[in-house]
């Protein structure tokens, strides 16, 4: 039996496509929805198995990526969004109602990912969006609450869908973190 990784890749993991330039986010409630224009295609799409992601229910991970947050913009429904942690770095805005996380974003000008606005891009009502290329942070799923033992088997199926496996970010990710270190100091 194949673990369940994450609804949008279980199935397997669907192309990206030359048109998508964009959507519209919707949170989870069924009536007076959430809606969050996002006016570009997503960059760095991955699973990550941190323990402060939003994912859905069941899920092993989260899926998540990065947008300008120029292109970011709440279309309706703004009055339900509260922010989860406003002491956390990614000030992460989601839906009382429902409990989804629309959108993250980071107010401190010299963090490295200053500018970036965070997504979870299942939410798209379009499809079309860049593929999760790599998994981050997956030995933090041990902290929600995986065996692991169960980890060997879950890295191996991650892997098999063409995922590379990290236990912090991608090297491009943590390269950008170190160059912005290094920079201010
Ligand atoms: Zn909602
Ligand atoms: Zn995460």
């Amino acid at each position: 039996m194949a673990i369940a990784i994450h609804p949008a890749v279980d199935g397997g993991i669907k192309p990206v496509s030359a048109k998508f330039s964009g959507g519209t986010l919707e949170c989870a409630c069924n009536n007076n929805a959430v809606t969050v224009s996002v006016a570009s295609q997503i960059a760095h799409n991955h699973l990550c198995g941190c323990t402060q992601c939003w994912k859905p229910e069941n899920a092993l991970f989260s899926l998540v990526a990065v947008v300008s947050r120029d292109k970011v913009n709440v279309t309706h429904g703004n009055n339900k969004l509260s922010i989860v942690n406003t002491d956390a770095i990614i000030q992460r805005h989601y839906c009382k109602e429902c409990g989804v996380h629309m959108y993250g974003r980071i107010e401190n000008k010299s963090h490295a990912f200053y500018g970036l606005d965070f997504i979870h891009p299942e939410l798209f009502k379009e499809e079309g969006w860049a593929p999760p290329k790599f998994a981050a942070f997956v030995s933090s799923i041990i902290e929600a609450g995986t065996a692991p033992e169960d980890m060997s088997e879950i890295r191996a199926q991650l892997k098999s869908m063409g995922l590379q496996v990290y236990d912090c970010l991608s090297p491009e990710l943590m390269d950008i973190i170190a160059l912005n270190a290094a920079q201010s100091k």
